[in-house]
């Protein structure tokens, strides 16, 4: 495992809009400031309130005289656990938003019971408070910054809350987890039809940039490349001898050349030191997934 990031860095690149402001916490979670004219939106939380304390005061020059809004993609731990800093009364209150599947996963005994298993392993995470949104929405949400809109949407599949946001003006993608480099992470088989289904709704936006909470890319064939390692993991598993076992049993180290992940990793032009460790376990979770997915389509 690598070792919790401590501080914060804000990243630039030539090709975002300077609207945007990007933060990363090491290998852990990228956070997003879009400043407009009518108010600033934080999106996402970080996953600590002392990395999110870090954001909050490099933007703090720019939020004189505007409003505070928090946008929380989904409810995942390293989306959320900043959100504590926002309540009232607090040195930076700021109404937070959400859809109501984030508020109720955030409101769930499995997110208090991470919480506590997290507490009780890292001193880091002591003092994180589940805080769910003041503001919830069913069906999507436009915010109207004035020089720039903010339309959140649904984008299930590596959560079934998971929404992301496009800024039209200027063609920008903030994707949350629904895209990811080099790959997403996908939990079960059932999932992947939503994923697939979500990478395509925001590859049809044709986004100029695209930028991800993972990953550290700005690129628009992030979108693309994420499809077509699925499909790629769909066609070479279901011609794969070892695929009939019980998955117990699976030999991963015999799968296809293809399908190994240091194949995949060399044909997205990076190397395995380039890429956190963990995405080797992601490709696991994902070759299952699509075995599970395989199954279920001729059962
Ligand atoms: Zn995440």
């Amino acid at each position: 495992m690598t070792a919790a990031p401590e501080t914060v860095q804000e990243i630039r690149h030539a090709e975002v809009d300077p609207r945007i402001r990007i933060f990363q916490a090491g290998e852990d979670v990228d956070t997003f400031a879009v400043l407009t004219r009518r108010f600033a939106v934080l999106i996402d939380t970080m996953s600590t309130p002392a990395l999110m304390r870090q954001v909050v005061d490099m933007v703090r020059p720019e939020l004189a005289g505007r409003p505070l809004m928090v946008v929380n993609t989904h409810a995942d731990w390293d989306h959320v656990y900043g959100n504590v800093l926002f309540t009232a009364g607090s040195e930076i209150p700021a109404l937070i938003v959400a859809s109501a599947l984030t508020r109720d996963r955030l409101r769930s005994p499995a997110a208090q019971e991470r919480l506590s298993a997290q507490r009780r392993e890292s001193e880091r995470f002591s003092e994180v408070d589940l805080v769910a949104p003041d503001v919830v929405f069913e069906q999507g949400l436009t915010l109207d910054g004035g020089d720039l809109t903010l339309e959140l949407f649904a984008t299930p599949g590596h959560t079934p809350d998971h929404h992301s946001v496009w800024i039209p003006e200027i063609r920008t993608l903030l994707a949350g987890d629904a895209a990811e480099f080099p790959f997403p992470s996908v939990r079960r088989g059932a999932d992947l039809p939503e994923v697939r289904a979500s990478l395509e709704r925001m590859a049809a936006l044709r986004p100029a940039v695209v930028l991800p909470c993972h990953g550290g890319t700005t690129g628009p064939e992030l979108l693309e490349q994420n499809l077509a390692y699925f499909e790629r993991l769909k066609q070479a598993l279901r011609g794969w001898p070892e695929r009939g076992r019980p998955q117990g049993e699976l030999d991963f180290s015999a799968l296809p050349p293809s399908l190994t992940y240091e194949n995949l990793l060399k044909d997205l032009n990076v190397t395995v030191e380039r890429v956190p460790e963990f995405y080797r376990r992601f490709h696991s979770d994902a070759v299952r997934a699509t075995l599970e997915e395989l199954g279920s389509e001729e059962g």
